[in-house]
């Protein structure tokens, strides 16, 4: 077994914390290949290493003094170290750190060096040979990061490795400049480095029992999802739920390898399986819901469009040509709705307006604001009666008036349309009829 295993933030925030995910690491041989993320906030308030380092380099930048903020960050590491007992001294790497900075190094150098010192630690604690992400995740001279590139470096170098840490986060262009992948970018490390060893599983270690069935500001504690396909995770992923970033499933999902989501303070949970197919029967019809507010729809009406040629590419091109992209485009005999962000089409509506009236003469047009869309999702729906239905009756019942409900046509989500204020009854509702009550 090969396993790929990446810790977040807060899994590694203090040395208690480490010492869990070394009780992880140290439970299963196959878990050779470790990815950490800098330490995270360990209570509320707390600050995460990498936003002291931005913060720390902002300083320096300013000409003003850093060292401070940078004694600071180094206390954090000194806890973590002390608590594990460490013999080893990160003092060397804070004097490089604090030359750098004076060299304006660069803000992308400067968060880099969270995940970098972290690694560090995280080797010696393990006692796993270090592998500075600088050598083995590659940028392109114009800092464009180089997949081919790294994953032929990356094999190369982790093949000849029986255990090895890689922190996450960073990597280098060819004259060593440090580049860092967006905010939360280990996770895309982690599944970079999953691929070219060819893992078995990409581990996935977090403080949250997996993905969840619905936002949990919404629903009180929703059910964690077990198995979800990578295209359902798309879906859930586009409409606002918070789960993997698209770019660190991308390079797992390419070579079939699935990825486990567990909670470092429950390591006995089986966490959530995403995988490319799952003939694995799941407990309700839904695999999850997700929704987003600040959608407005424009309803164009005219008798007879359906049987007019052109109609329905006439108002998609005038929406092209104001730089606005479409949700949903529902249709009637006589009607054509288009669902839109708000905030983007509010600039250009006097001008969509007047170009659908000069071009199709349309007998009324109406706008509606502040409405909300929620897909549900979930591969059993297709094969089941009556999603739909349940759908209408939870709503009926919630006094959630419906606005549009569009079975998409993967057949692996119905989208329904609510306005803003009924946002979060409407998925409560639904969560109800197919969770709770389980209808
Ligand atoms: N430490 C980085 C961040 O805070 C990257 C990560 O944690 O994945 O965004």
């Amino acid at each position: 077994m090969r396993k790929a295993v990446k810790f977040g933030g807060s899994s590694l925030a203090d040395a208690g914390q480490f010492r869990k995910a070394g009780e992880i690491i140290r439970a299963d041989k196959g878990r050779r290949y470790i990815v950490p993320s800098a330490p995270g906030k360990r209570f509320a308030e707390d600050i995460k290493v990498t936003d002291m380092l931005y913060a720390c380099y902002a300083l320096a930048e300013e000409g003003k003094d850093f060292r401070e903020n940078l004694k600071r960050i180094a206390r954090r590491y000194g806890a973590i170290i002390d608590g594990l007992e460490l013999e080893i001294s990160l003092d060397k790497e804070f004097e490089i750190i604090e030359e750098r900075f004076l060299e304006s190094a660069g803000i992308e150098y400067a968060a880099s060096r969270g995940e970098y010192l972290n690694g560090i630690v995280m080797a010696a604690y393990l006692d796993y040979e270090f592998v500075d992400a600088a050598e083995v995740i590659i940028f392109d001279e114009q800092g464009t990061f180089d997949a081919d590139a790294t994953d032929r470096i990356l094999s190369a170098r982790l093949q000849g490795c029986e255990n090895a840490v890689i922190p996450g986060f960073y990597g280098a262009m060819p004259d060593g400049t440090i580049k860092t992948f967006p905010r939360d970018g280990s996770d895309i490390t982690g599944a970079l480095v999953a691929a070219a060893i060819g893992a078995d599983v990409y581990e996935n270690w977090k403080d949250v029992d997996g993905v969840l069935m619905a936002n949990p500001q919404i629903v009180d504690n929703p059910k964690v999802v077990r198995s979800i396909t990578y295209k359902e995770l798309r879906e859930l992923a586009y409409m606002g739920a918070n789960v993997l970033h698209e770019d660190s499933i991308f390079p797992v999902r390419r070579k079939g390898i699935p990825i486990n989501i567990r909670n470092t303070n429950k390591p006995e949970d089986e966490g959530t399986w995403i995988m490319e197919k799952t003939i694995q029967p799941t407990k309700y019809v839904i695999t999850g819901i997700a929704g987003k507010k600040g959608f407005c729809s424009i309803n164009i009406e005219k008798e007879r469009r359906s049987s007019q040629i052109g109609f329905g590419s006439t108002v998609l091109q005038i929406f092209e040509e104001n730089g606005l992209s479409f949700e949903h485009v529902p249709t009637g005999i006589d009607t054509m709705t288009a669902y839109i962000h708000q905030e983007e089409f509010m600039p250009r509506a006097d001008n969509v307006v007047k170009e659908l009236r000069k071009r199709l003469q349309p007998d009324g047009i109406e706008i509606e604001s502040d409405l909300a869309l929620i897909a549900v999702v979930g591969r059993n729906m297709k094969s089941t009666r009556g999603t739909a239905g349940k759908i209408f009756s939870a709503l009926s019942h919630a006094n959630v008036n419906l606005k549009m409900i569009d079975q998409g046509s993967s057949q692996l989500n119905i989208i329904i349309g609510v306005s803003n204020q009924d946002f979060e009854k409407a998925i409560q509702a639904i969560y109800n009829i197919f969770v709770v009550v389980r209808l």
